[in-house]
């Protein structure tokens, strides 16, 4: 029935109510009375039926039907069951979704975190319990950052953003490499994907062991040979002439392969901690006055006009070795680079957002689309021009090695004809301001 017929119904059969009370009342002449019981007897009809829908909504089992009902109260009582069971089963369709994917999240390989905003656990799989050691139901509610306790991770996992994942040892084994991936979603929370990269860290291990041990051994015949070299040109006038000139580009390619060699050995060296050893406060106006007069010696009779900006009120924490070869490579490439009476213009200042180093020449400028690829190792623009200049091509892959490890990035902007620009910036962590 419709909702207009249930109200059809329930009214006639008010109305019979009423007939029936005023027959009576007619019958007995007591009008008020008959109406009374009659009235009265439907309200008693009425709250009983209530109490057996409450009864029954308060105690039932899960699939018992509700009670027989007559007229609008069946309907409701039906009503409400098969509202009920529609509830049901879409919550039971809910729960399968639910177990589902937390069966699938369970059986994955790699650890899967769920952080509120504030970074405190909601729930993690069973493989976050392998690798990082996390206990249910104990740590529900901890900070990520007291469990995971990395100064690298904490700095990871108050950045902002986190575009690339960051690679820790694990927490509770040291020789497992994790590889931590953040993403926000929803209300600011985070999700955390960790995954197992012991396999491809010890290849990535191999790779830079047979690196750093060929240069080790190719560096003993070649200083025998580049010796011997050197004893013969030295008598060069006992010598046919005829070889003169090949012995001196023995040599000049024998000094080549030494450099080539010597960069090889720092890149190895560089890549094997994630830190510099010394983590001491540089003076960088110092370090930059003396690679401007190395870089003076290398211009030479090129006359080019090395000018420096410096702010001796800033040192920068970490390595001075490393900063020197870093800072030197960008300031000999300007030289290198540049043609004769060319301008180059060293600045170290800071603002804001942290301390840079920039290096700008007024040479020859680098085509955009190289310079993504600039800092990878062996990369040359135009390879006629580096081997002239006696470049490795490794020169700006020690130098994103060294801002790597000391917290910094390198920005390179260039304009063809018109010269480039190289800068460096620091956070403000890596900074001892006066
Ligand atoms: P290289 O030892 O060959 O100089 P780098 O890694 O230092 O190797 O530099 C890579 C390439 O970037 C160089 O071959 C050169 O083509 C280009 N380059 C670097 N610095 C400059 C600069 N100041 N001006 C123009 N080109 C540059």
């Amino acid at each position: 029935m419709t909702n207009q017929d249930w109200r059809g119904a329930v009214i006639r059969n008010l109305l019979l109510l009423v007939s029936a009370c005023l027959l009576v009342g007619l019958l007995s002449g007591e009008y008020a009375w008959a109406l009374a019981a009659g009235l009265g007897a439907y309200l008693g009809w009425m709250l009983w039926q209530l109490l057996r829908l409450q009864h029954w909504l308060k105690h039932h089992q899960p699939e018992e039907p509700p009670p027989h009902g007559y007229g609008l109260w069946g309907e409701v009582f039906d009503s409400i069951y098969h509202l009920q069971r529609r509830d049901q089963r879409a919550r039971g369709r809910l729960q399968a979704v639910i177990d589902r994917i937390q069966e699938s999240t369970a059986a994955l390989k790699d650890a899967v975190v769920m952080l509120d905003a504030d970074g405190n656990l909601e729930w993690w799989n069973r493989a976050a319990e392998s690798l990082l050691g996390l206990k249910t139901p104990q740590d529900s509610g901890q900070s990520v950052t007291n469990l995971i306790r990395h100064p690298r991770f904490k700095e990871y996992f108050e950045q902002n953003q986190h575009p690339d994942p960051l690679e820790l040892p694990s927490p509770v084994n040291d020789r497992l490499r994790l590889q931590f991936q953040l993403t926000r979603y929803g209300n600011g929370e985070h999700l955390m994907l960790v995954r197992d990269v012991t396999r491809v860290h010890q290849l990535e291990q191999m790779r830079k062991d047979f690196v750093a041990n060929v240069s080790h051994e190719l560096r003993t015949p070649l200083t025998v040979i580049a010796g011997y070299l050197e004893t013969l040109l030295d008598n060069a006038d006992d010598l046919n002439p005829r070889w003169l000139r090949a012995l001196q580009q023995m040599q000049q390619q024998g000094g080549r392969m030494q450099t080539l060699l010597n960069d090889l050995l720092l890149l190895a060296k560089l890549e094997a901690t994630d830190y510099p050893s010394d983590n001491l406060p540089v003076a960088v106006d110092l370090l930059l006055l003396s690679i401007q007069a190395d870089a003076q010696a290398l211009s030479a009779n090129r006359h080019h006009k090395i000018s420096l900006e410096t702010d001796f009120s800033i040192k920068l924490k970490g390595s001075e070795a490393e900063l020197r070869s870093a800072f030197s490579n960008l300031v000999f490439n300007a030289v290198k680079y540049t043609p004769n009476e060319g301008e180059i213009r060293i600045r170290w200042w800071g603002d804001e957002q942290g301390a840079h180093l920039s290096v700008s020449d007024s040479g020859p400028g680098i085509e955009a689309k190289h310079l993504p690829r600039l800092t990878e190792r062996f990369y040359r623009v135009d390879s006629s021009r580096a081997s002239h200049s006696g470049g490795t091509g490794l020169g700006l892959a020690i130098v994103k090695h060294v801002l790597l490890r000391h917290r910094g990035r390198l920005d390179i902007s260039s304009t063809l004809g018109q010269g480039s620009t190289f800068t460096c910036h620091f956070p403000e962590p890596q900074l001892l301001r006066r």
